[in-house]
């Protein structure tokens, strides 16, 4: 079985007149690292968020290990994303921005700080916890964010276009802590990008979308044809 399913997934919103995304059907695997691709406005974003339960599923069903999950709630799934713009609070310090999530969800003190040291260890922010993210790095600034999504434990990580606010250099970097962190933690990752090399070094498959609809699904070599 399948570790998460989609299953002629639809997307309407409500104030447009078509889909946005059109029958979308793709079995997942334990620990793949499934890469979005296409144009601007072909429903990347939008299969993403219905995955992280932000957007409504308007026909089809999300089925996570052989269990149907549409209406579960966003803190309840099994799934932490991390956005391009880093969605940092930008009053709270690096601790708290990693720490928030686990709050939340109200768990014991003792156990958010063990959990939070953990993840500063494995992405080098220890000696930045008392900062607040404008006294930050672009890419110091990424690692929180992914340090906030490592804290939560999820076996599933939603990542829409996480590098595309980065420089050129930064970008091969953490390109290579991803793909990292990926096998360290053991995690299905679902991750949108333009980028095409970012597609061709980190996926275990790309899927290709356009209009709403998947187009081709393949390894890199199957999809970019290479030797
Ligand atoms: P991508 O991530 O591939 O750029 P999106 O998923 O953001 O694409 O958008 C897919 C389509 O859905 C686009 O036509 C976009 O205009 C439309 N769309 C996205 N978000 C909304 C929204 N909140 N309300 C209405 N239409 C939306
Ligand atoms: P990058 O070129 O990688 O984006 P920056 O030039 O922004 O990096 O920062 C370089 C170093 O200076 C980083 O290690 C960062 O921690 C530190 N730094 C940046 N801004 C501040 C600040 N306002 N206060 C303290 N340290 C800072």
């Amino acid at each position: 079985m399948s570790k998460i399913q989609l299953k002629n997934v639809f997307k309407k919103y409500a104030n447009s007149e078509g889909y946005s995304v059109k029958d979308f059907n793709l079995d997942i695997e334990e620990k793949e690292f499934i890469v979005l691709v296409g144009p601007s406005g072909c429903g990347k974003s939008t299969t993403l968020r219905m995955i992280a339960g932000l957007e409504e599923i308007s026909e089809g069903d999300f089925i996570i290990e052989g269990q149907r999950v549409n209406d579960k709630e966003p803190k309840d799934r099994d799934i932490a994303m991390v956005f391009q713009n880093y969605a940092l609070y930008p009053h709270m310090s690096v601790f708290e921005n990693m720490s928030f999530g686990l709050k939340i969800r109200k768990l014991p003190k003792k156990e958010i700080k063990e959990k939070v040291e953990h993840a500063a260890e494995i992405l080098g922010l220890k000696d930045l916890l008392n900062r607040k993210p404008k006294e930050l790095s672009g890419g110091q600034r990424q690692r929180v964010a992914l340090g906030r999504a490592i804290v939560r434990n999820a076996s599933i990580f939603l990542m829409d276009e996480p590098l595309s606010n980065l420089d050129a250099k930064l970008r091969v970097q953490m390109r290579a802590e991803i793909s990292k962190l990926h096998r360290q933690l053991g995690t299905t990752v679902i991750y949108v990008t333009h980028d095409q090399t970012e597609a061709m070094t980190m996926a275990t498959r790309i899927v290709i979308m356009k209009d709403g609809v998947i187009q081709q699904i393949g390894t890199p070599s199957e999809v970019y044809h290479l030797p």
